[in-house]
Protein backbone atom coordinates (compact mmCIF):
# COMPACT_ATOMS: atom_id res chain seq x y z
CA UNK A 1 0.00 0.00 0.00
CA UNK A 2 1.32 3.70 -0.78
CA UNK A 3 1.30 5.41 2.35
CA UNK A 4 3.14 8.35 0.88
CA UNK A 5 2.73 9.64 -2.30
CA UNK A 6 5.36 11.45 -4.82
CA UNK A 7 5.47 15.01 -3.87
CA UNK A 8 5.25 18.27 -6.09
CA UNK A 9 8.48 19.22 -7.26
CA UNK A 10 8.89 22.69 -5.27
CA UNK A 11 12.76 22.59 -6.37
CA UNK A 12 12.50 22.35 -10.31
CA UNK A 13 9.28 25.09 -10.21
CA UNK A 14 11.95 27.39 -7.90
CA UNK A 15 14.96 26.79 -10.49
CA UNK A 16 12.97 27.43 -13.30
CA UNK A 17 11.53 30.46 -12.26
CA UNK A 18 15.01 31.65 -10.72
CA UNK A 19 16.84 31.25 -14.52
CA UNK A 20 13.79 33.93 -15.86
CA UNK A 21 14.71 36.42 -13.26
CA UNK A 22 18.38 35.94 -13.48
CA UNK A 23 20.77 37.88 -16.01
CA UNK A 24 22.24 36.20 -18.87
CA UNK A 25 25.37 37.29 -18.00
CA UNK A 26 25.25 36.44 -14.77
CA UNK A 27 28.22 34.08 -13.14
CA UNK A 28 25.72 31.21 -12.20
CA UNK A 29 23.51 31.28 -14.94
CA UNK A 30 25.01 28.38 -16.49
CA UNK A 31 24.87 26.16 -12.96
CA UNK A 32 21.40 27.48 -12.80
CA UNK A 33 20.66 25.75 -15.95
CA UNK A 34 22.75 22.42 -15.09
CA UNK A 35 20.82 22.11 -12.13
CA UNK A 36 17.72 22.44 -13.71
CA UNK A 37 18.94 19.61 -15.88
CA UNK A 38 19.64 17.11 -13.30
CA UNK A 39 16.79 18.01 -11.18
CA UNK A 40 14.34 17.35 -14.04
CA UNK A 41 15.94 14.08 -14.81
CA UNK A 42 16.30 13.31 -11.52
CA UNK A 43 12.21 13.91 -11.24
CA UNK A 44 11.86 11.81 -14.36
CA UNK A 45 13.49 9.14 -12.78
CA UNK A 46 11.75 9.50 -9.59
CA UNK A 47 8.56 9.43 -11.24
CA UNK A 48 9.61 6.10 -12.97
CA UNK A 49 10.33 4.89 -10.10
CA UNK A 50 6.92 5.36 -8.24
CA UNK A 51 5.25 3.99 -11.64
CA UNK A 52 6.69 0.39 -10.34
CA UNK A 53 5.27 0.54 -7.21
CA UNK A 54 1.98 1.77 -8.55
CA UNK A 55 1.34 -0.60 -11.27
CA UNK A 56 3.45 -3.73 -9.15
CA UNK A 57 0.53 -5.36 -6.64
CA UNK A 58 2.58 -7.00 -4.15
CA UNK A 59 1.28 -10.18 -2.59
CA UNK A 60 2.22 -9.20 1.39
CA UNK A 61 1.98 -6.67 3.89
CA UNK A 62 4.29 -3.52 2.95
CA UNK A 63 4.00 0.48 3.07
CA UNK A 64 5.54 2.30 0.86
CA UNK A 65 6.91 5.34 0.82
CA UNK A 66 8.05 8.40 -1.77
CA UNK A 67 9.85 11.28 -1.51
CA UNK A 68 9.99 10.77 2.54
CA UNK A 69 11.86 13.62 4.58
CA UNK A 70 13.05 12.91 7.87
CA UNK A 71 15.73 13.78 10.52
CA UNK A 72 17.76 11.99 13.09
CA UNK A 73 21.46 12.78 13.62
CA UNK A 74 21.04 14.72 10.39
CA UNK A 75 18.43 15.74 7.85
CA UNK A 76 17.75 13.41 5.14
CA UNK A 77 15.75 12.50 2.11
CA UNK A 78 14.81 9.24 0.69
CA UNK A 79 13.18 9.16 -2.88
CA UNK A 80 11.24 5.53 -2.15
CA UNK A 81 11.43 3.99 1.14
CA UNK A 82 9.40 -0.26 1.33
CA UNK A 83 9.02 -1.36 4.61
CA UNK A 84 7.69 -4.75 5.10
CA UNK A 85 8.10 -7.23 8.02
CA UNK A 86 11.37 -8.54 7.31
CA UNK A 87 13.02 -4.78 7.19
CA UNK A 88 12.64 -1.43 5.71
CA UNK A 89 14.35 -0.91 1.88
CA UNK A 90 16.08 2.16 0.64
CA UNK A 91 15.94 3.09 -3.13
CA UNK A 92 17.86 5.62 -4.72
CA UNK A 93 17.22 6.49 -8.30
CA UNK A 94 19.64 7.60 -10.29
CA UNK A 95 18.87 9.25 -13.47
CA UNK A 96 22.51 9.65 -15.66
CA UNK A 97 22.34 9.00 -19.17
CA UNK A 98 25.46 7.14 -20.72
CA UNK A 99 27.58 3.95 -20.14
CA UNK A 100 28.32 3.50 -16.16
CA UNK A 101 31.10 2.21 -14.82
CA UNK A 102 31.84 1.57 -11.14
CA UNK A 103 35.57 1.57 -10.67
CA UNK A 104 36.28 -0.32 -7.07
CA UNK A 105 39.32 1.95 -7.02
CA UNK A 106 37.61 5.22 -6.41
CA UNK A 107 34.23 6.56 -4.61
CA UNK A 108 32.73 7.89 -7.91
CA UNK A 109 31.21 6.83 -10.95
CA UNK A 110 32.38 7.25 -14.28
CA UNK A 111 29.67 7.82 -17.18
CA UNK A 112 30.86 7.93 -20.90
CA UNK A 113 28.53 9.36 -23.54
CA UNK A 114 28.46 7.92 -27.16
CA UNK A 115 30.40 10.66 -28.61
CA UNK A 116 33.52 10.25 -26.18
CA UNK A 117 32.59 12.61 -23.43
CA UNK A 118 33.29 11.50 -19.65
CA UNK A 119 32.07 12.78 -16.74
CA UNK A 120 32.37 11.81 -13.02
CA UNK A 121 29.60 12.04 -10.49
CA UNK A 122 29.38 11.06 -6.93
CA UNK A 123 28.75 7.13 -6.32
CA UNK A 124 25.16 6.79 -5.68
CA UNK A 125 27.10 4.14 -2.54
CA UNK A 126 27.99 7.33 -0.72
CA UNK A 127 24.49 9.25 -0.47
CA UNK A 128 23.08 4.98 -0.02
CA UNK A 129 25.11 4.60 3.14
CA UNK A 130 24.46 8.07 4.47
CA UNK A 131 20.94 7.55 4.29
CA UNK A 132 21.32 3.65 5.92
CA UNK A 133 23.15 5.40 9.15
CA UNK A 134 20.85 8.64 9.35
CA UNK A 135 17.74 5.99 9.57
CA UNK A 136 19.38 3.56 11.80
CA UNK A 137 19.74 6.70 14.07
CA UNK A 138 16.02 7.29 13.82
CA UNK A 139 15.09 4.04 14.40
CA UNK A 140 17.30 3.78 17.47
CA UNK A 141 15.91 7.11 18.78
CA UNK A 142 13.04 5.08 18.72
CA UNK A 143 14.02 2.05 20.32
CA UNK A 144 13.53 0.45 17.23
CA UNK A 145 15.09 -1.92 15.58
CA UNK A 146 15.17 -3.50 12.13
CA UNK A 147 17.11 -4.41 8.78
CA UNK A 148 17.74 -2.14 6.33
CA UNK A 149 18.49 -3.06 2.82
CA UNK A 150 20.21 -0.89 0.03
CA UNK A 151 19.32 -0.39 -3.72
CA UNK A 152 19.86 2.40 -6.56
CA UNK A 153 17.73 2.16 -9.25
CA UNK A 154 18.81 3.23 -12.88
CA UNK A 155 15.54 3.85 -15.17
CA UNK A 156 16.78 2.58 -18.74
CA UNK A 157 17.14 -1.19 -19.01
CA UNK A 158 18.69 -0.87 -21.95
CA UNK A 159 21.30 1.18 -20.11
CA UNK A 160 25.31 -0.37 -19.97
CA UNK A 161 26.29 -0.95 -16.36
CA UNK A 162 29.52 -2.03 -15.23
CA UNK A 163 29.22 -2.78 -11.63
CA UNK A 164 32.57 -4.33 -10.17
CA UNK A 165 31.41 -3.82 -6.66
CA UNK A 166 30.55 -6.47 -4.40
CA UNK A 167 28.43 -4.37 -2.11
CA UNK A 168 26.10 -2.22 -4.04
CA UNK A 169 22.78 -3.41 -5.55
CA UNK A 170 21.92 -2.29 -8.97
CA UNK A 171 18.67 -2.41 -10.25
CA UNK A 172 16.73 -1.54 -13.22
CA UNK A 173 12.84 -1.00 -12.32
CA UNK A 174 11.46 -4.01 -13.37
CA UNK A 175 14.14 -6.50 -11.49
CA UNK A 176 12.63 -4.29 -8.05
CA UNK A 177 9.61 -7.04 -7.50
CA UNK A 178 11.87 -10.25 -7.95
CA UNK A 179 14.80 -8.12 -5.13
CA UNK A 180 11.71 -7.56 -2.94
CA UNK A 181 10.62 -11.18 -3.10
CA UNK A 182 14.44 -12.57 -2.24
CA UNK A 183 14.01 -10.25 0.94
CA UNK A 184 10.62 -11.27 1.67
CA UNK A 185 11.26 -14.91 1.58
CA UNK A 186 13.42 -14.39 5.26
CA UNK A 187 11.70 -15.05 8.45
CA UNK A 188 9.77 -11.77 9.56
CA UNK A 189 11.09 -9.92 12.21
CA UNK A 190 8.09 -7.82 12.88
CA UNK A 191 4.54 -8.89 13.75
CA UNK A 192 1.63 -6.63 12.18
CA UNK A 193 1.27 -4.16 15.21
CA UNK A 194 5.48 -3.31 15.09
CA UNK A 195 4.34 -3.12 11.17
CA UNK A 196 1.86 -0.46 11.39
CA UNK A 197 3.86 1.38 14.42
CA UNK A 198 6.76 2.22 12.41
CA UNK A 199 4.44 3.16 9.41
CA UNK A 200 2.70 5.36 11.40
CA UNK A 201 5.54 6.77 13.24
CA UNK A 202 7.58 7.17 9.94
CA UNK A 203 4.80 9.11 8.88
CA UNK A 204 4.23 11.56 11.09
CA UNK A 205 8.09 12.30 11.18
CA UNK A 206 7.62 13.36 7.92
CA UNK A 207 7.85 17.12 7.18
CA UNK A 208 8.03 18.60 3.25
CA UNK A 209 10.98 19.66 1.81
CA UNK A 210 11.20 23.45 1.58
CA UNK A 211 14.06 24.83 -0.31
CA UNK A 212 13.17 28.59 -0.39
CA UNK A 213 14.38 30.70 -0.76
CA UNK A 214 16.33 29.99 -3.94
CA UNK A 215 18.43 32.76 -3.76
CA UNK A 216 20.16 32.36 -0.45
CA UNK A 217 20.80 28.72 -1.03
CA UNK A 218 22.49 29.14 -4.38
CA UNK A 219 24.76 31.80 -3.27
CA UNK A 220 22.63 34.54 -5.58
CA UNK A 221 22.19 38.22 -3.84
CA UNK A 222 18.58 39.25 -4.13
CA UNK A 223 19.62 42.59 -5.56
CA UNK A 224 20.82 40.30 -8.59
CA UNK A 225 17.28 38.73 -8.78
CA UNK A 226 15.25 41.12 -12.02
CA UNK A 227 12.40 43.47 -10.57
CA UNK A 228 9.02 44.23 -12.47
CA UNK A 229 5.94 42.08 -13.37
CA UNK A 230 7.13 39.89 -16.38
CA UNK A 231 5.02 39.89 -18.97
CA UNK A 232 3.62 36.12 -19.63
CA UNK A 233 2.92 37.22 -23.48
CA UNK A 234 6.23 38.20 -24.65
CA UNK A 235 8.21 37.45 -21.53
CA UNK A 236 9.75 41.00 -21.35
CA UNK A 237 10.14 42.05 -17.57
CA UNK A 238 8.79 45.52 -15.98
CA UNK A 239 4.91 45.82 -16.82
CA UNK A 240 3.51 48.92 -16.09
CA UNK A 241 0.84 48.94 -13.24
CA UNK A 242 -2.44 49.71 -14.83
CA UNK A 243 -6.14 50.85 -13.83
CA UNK A 244 -6.62 47.64 -14.63
CA UNK A 245 -3.71 45.78 -13.41
CA UNK A 246 -0.46 45.98 -15.56
CA UNK A 247 0.60 46.66 -19.18
CA UNK A 248 3.37 45.67 -21.34
CA UNK A 249 5.16 48.48 -23.51
CA UNK A 250 6.80 45.65 -25.89
CA UNK A 251 3.70 43.39 -27.35
CA UNK A 252 0.27 45.57 -25.53
CA UNK A 253 -0.75 42.90 -23.53
CA UNK A 254 -2.77 44.00 -20.88
CA UNK A 255 -3.07 41.12 -17.80
CA UNK A 256 -5.45 42.04 -14.45
CA UNK A 257 -3.18 39.77 -12.45
CA UNK A 258 0.26 39.93 -13.28
CA UNK A 259 1.23 40.65 -9.74
CA UNK A 260 0.69 36.58 -8.94
CA UNK A 261 3.81 35.81 -10.74
CA UNK A 262 6.16 38.62 -9.29
CA UNK A 263 4.83 37.90 -6.03
CA UNK A 264 5.02 33.93 -5.98
CA UNK A 265 8.49 35.04 -7.30
CA UNK A 266 9.34 37.40 -4.82
CA UNK A 267 8.43 34.75 -1.99
CA UNK A 268 10.36 31.83 -3.47
CA UNK A 269 13.35 33.29 -4.21
CA UNK A 270 13.75 36.43 -1.91
CA UNK A 271 11.68 35.96 1.21
CA UNK A 272 8.92 34.12 2.05
CA UNK A 273 7.97 37.33 4.50
CA UNK A 274 6.71 40.15 2.59
CA UNK A 275 5.99 44.00 3.62
CA UNK A 276 4.05 46.73 1.51
CA UNK A 277 7.48 48.30 0.92
CA UNK A 278 9.06 44.89 -0.58
CA UNK A 279 6.02 44.24 -2.62
CA UNK A 280 6.06 47.62 -4.35
CA UNK A 281 10.08 47.92 -4.59
CA UNK A 282 9.86 44.13 -6.06
CA UNK A 283 7.08 44.88 -8.44
CA UNK A 284 8.29 48.61 -9.13
CA UNK A 285 5.16 50.02 -7.89
CA UNK A 286 4.77 52.89 -6.30
CA UNK A 287 0.91 53.00 -5.02
CA UNK A 288 0.93 51.90 -1.53
CA UNK A 289 -3.01 51.26 -2.07
CA UNK A 290 -2.34 48.85 -4.80
CA UNK A 291 0.54 46.89 -3.33
CA UNK A 292 -1.99 46.48 -0.31
CA UNK A 293 -4.45 45.09 -2.55
CA UNK A 294 -2.16 42.48 -4.12
CA UNK A 295 -0.84 41.42 -0.73
CA UNK A 296 -4.60 40.82 0.12
CA UNK A 297 -5.10 39.08 -2.95
CA UNK A 298 -2.15 36.60 -2.30
CA UNK A 299 -4.79 34.90 0.35
CA UNK A 300 -1.35 34.69 2.66
CA UNK A 301 -1.97 34.76 6.04
CA UNK A 302 -0.14 38.40 7.83
CA UNK A 303 1.48 39.45 11.04
CA UNK A 304 0.73 42.97 12.69
CA UNK A 305 -0.53 46.07 11.62
CA UNK A 306 -0.53 48.82 9.49
CA UNK A 307 3.26 49.78 8.42
CA UNK A 308 4.73 46.85 10.30
CA UNK A 309 1.94 44.06 8.63
CA UNK A 310 3.94 41.30 7.31
CA UNK A 311 2.79 38.81 4.80
CA UNK A 312 4.25 34.99 5.69
CA UNK A 313 3.91 32.24 3.54
CA UNK A 314 4.03 28.73 4.23
CA UNK A 315 5.19 26.21 2.00
CA UNK A 316 1.00 25.09 1.36
CA UNK A 317 0.46 28.74 0.71
CA UNK A 318 3.34 28.86 -1.84
CA UNK A 319 1.80 25.70 -3.36
CA UNK A 320 -1.51 27.44 -3.87
CA UNK A 321 0.15 30.24 -5.38
CA UNK A 322 1.86 28.76 -7.70
CA UNK A 323 -1.24 26.94 -8.32
CA UNK A 324 -3.19 30.02 -9.04
CA UNK A 325 -0.51 32.13 -10.81
CA UNK A 326 0.12 28.77 -12.87
CA UNK A 327 -3.47 28.76 -14.08
CA UNK A 328 -4.11 32.52 -14.55
CA UNK A 329 -0.50 31.91 -16.93
CA UNK A 330 -2.41 28.99 -18.73
CA UNK A 331 -5.70 31.28 -19.16
CA UNK A 332 -3.74 33.95 -21.24
CA UNK A 333 -1.67 31.61 -22.88
CA UNK A 334 -4.87 29.92 -23.87
CA UNK A 335 -3.11 26.84 -23.03
ZN1 LIG B 1 4.51 41.64 -23.44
Amino acid sequence: MIIKKKSNSFKLMGLERLLQRLPNHHSRYSSIENAIRATRAGENGERILADVFQKYEFPFKHFIFHDLNLRSTGQFQIDTLFLCKQGLIIFEMKNIAGRISFPTDQNQIVRTLDNGQIDSFECPSIQLSRNQILLEDWLHARSMSISIYTAVVFPRPQQRIENNRTNLTILFPLEIPVFLRNIVEQPPTLDDHQLRNIATTLMESHRDYNPFPLSSNYNISPSEIKKGVRCVRCGQFGMQSIHKGWGCNRCGHTDSHGHLQGMLDYIILVNNQVTNKECRNFLQLESHQKANRILKQLEIPSQGEKKGRVYVASLKDIELLSKRATEHERKVLNW
